[in-house]
């Protein structure tokens, strides 16, 4: 390693996700040192304080970060996050993860994350707006509809969508609502925004069952995680006629072999502030729940949730994640030996993104879609991307997630070598 090389395998900016997780597929690959530097750095990453005047009237100075990976395949494009333990860290592994995901569908965009270190429950609503408009301020510059396209997270939803866009309008005199998606349908957002992530897993889902020959009627599913994206996709396997037999929150897990009610649970959830003791399902651990009897597990909880023990004892052919992360490295190692089907995360859980893309590319054209167009649009995005990623799988046997990374990877540098930059 020469002295250049070495300062940049020391460069605090190096992506470590990047370097460590995909040390495999680079060297199946066989990347130049030029082109494995390329990819482990951000394009840019940057650090803001700027001061809200709280309701107290007191003037209290907040942190704000956003990282933008590599715009060779289009803007940057990702989330905004309000939460307490951010940092640029793990927002460059996210952003990177960003940029996978949106080459992996083919969307023509970069990967960008941000936020502003905070826990927003203790803030007033007035001091949340306050907030948000004085990120975007510190951070106008640096984004809009062809440079990086902020979206929610966790902890912001379409009300901060909403001031962000209002702040940055005020900022460049003018309407520019492809700058912000993840609107409120009445600022130029697109109505299946809410749903698209589950409803795109769902899509997935039923394409790698077509593939495998499976008939829905049989298919008995096992959801952990029953917030946003858990709960819609058990609602709308529900709806297609899937057995659903087990679900999760944080507070419990239930299942009910001959297959749950959804709306039921949904409604006692609503009533008692969790899924367990719903009436005619048992109570089971969350440990249980991950390896129960069932043909699809769905991850849509939190990160590092199935580990090397639940991957021995797992019964599921499938596993569609739809939460980011959800499974250990070595537990992924497991299944993969055991030879089940895991759909990774960046291409099970893109429905939020492609349907954020369809809000930008109305907005340019000042456009309005009915939601059925929506819907096919996103049909279409979601099956392309599995079917390119289960191609390279037939082609070059290995996992579906070393499969996607690697379309992912070969994409950005692709881009990165019409451009002349490679
Ligand atoms: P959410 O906060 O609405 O829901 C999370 C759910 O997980 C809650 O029901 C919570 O009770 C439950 N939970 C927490 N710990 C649990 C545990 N140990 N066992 C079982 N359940 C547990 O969040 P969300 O928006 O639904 O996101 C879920 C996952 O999907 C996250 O990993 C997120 O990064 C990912 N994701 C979300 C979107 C989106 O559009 N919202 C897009 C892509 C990926």
């Amino acid at each position: 390693m020469d002295k250049a090389d070495a300062a940049f395998a020391n460069d605090i900016n190096v992506c470590k996700l990047c370097m460590s997780e995909l040390a495999d597929i680079y060297a199946d690959l066989r990347l130049s040192s030029e082109e494995l530097e390329l990819l482990s750095v951000p394009d840019r990453s940057f650090t803001v304080h700027f001061p809200v005047r709280m309701d107290s009237g007191r003037s209290r100075m907040f942190i704000g970060y956003r990282v933008q990976y590599n715009d060779a395949r289009g803007p940057a494009k990702g989330g905004i996050r309000f939460h307490p333990g951010l940092n640029l860290y793990h927002l460059r592994d996210l952003s990177f993860l960003m940029m996978l995901k949106c080459a992996v569908v083919n969307i023509p965009f970069g990967g960008s994350k941000g936020g502003v270190v905070v826990n927003p429950k203790e803030l007033s609503r007035n001091e949340l707006e306050q907030l948000t408009r004085g990120y975007v301020r510190a951070i106008a510059d640096y984004i809009g509809p062809f440079k990086d396209i902020p979206a929610p997270d966790v902890y912001t939803d379409e009300q901060i969508m909403a001031w962000m866009l209002d702040e940055y309008e005020r900022i460049k005199g003018m309407h520019v609502p492809a700058a912000i998606t993840g609107k409120p349908v009445e600022l130029g957002g697109c109505a299946a925004r809410g749903y698209s992530t589950s409803l795109g897993g769902v899509y997935i889902l039923e394409e790698a069952l077509r593939r495998i020959g499976r008939d829905k009627t049989a298919v008995r599913v096992a959801v952990q995680g029953f917030g946003h994206v858990g709960f819609n996709a058990a609602r709308i396997l529900h709806e297609k006629g899937y057995r659903i037999i087990a679900v999760s929150d944080s507070k419990g897990s239930i299942m009910d072999e001959s297959g749950l009610d959804i709306s039921g649970v949904i409604e006692h959830k609503r009533r008692t502030g969790g899924v367990a003791g719903f009436p005619g399902s048992r109570n089971i651990s969350g440990d249980e729940l991950i390896t129960c009897d069932c043909d699809v597990l769905i991850p849509a909880a939190l990160s590092d949730q199935i580990n090397e023990d639940h991957a021995r004892q797992l019964k599921a052919g499938i596993v569609l994640e739809l939460a980011n992360a959800p499974t250990l490295q070595q537990a992924d190692k497991i299944l993969t030996e055991r030879g089940m089907l895991i759909i990774p995360d960046i291409v099970a859980n893109a429905g939020g993104v492609v349907v954020s893309y369809f809000e930008w590319s109305q907005n340019l054209d000042n456009d309005y879609w009915q939601d059925e167009e929506v819907l096919r649009r996103l049909n279409s995005v979601m099956i392309k991307a599995f079917n390119d990623v289960y191609w390279v799988c037939s082609s070059e046997p290995c996992s579906m997630r070393k499969a996607a990374y690697a379309l992912g990877v070969r994409r950005v540098l692709s881009a990165e070598r019409l451009r002349g930059r490679l």
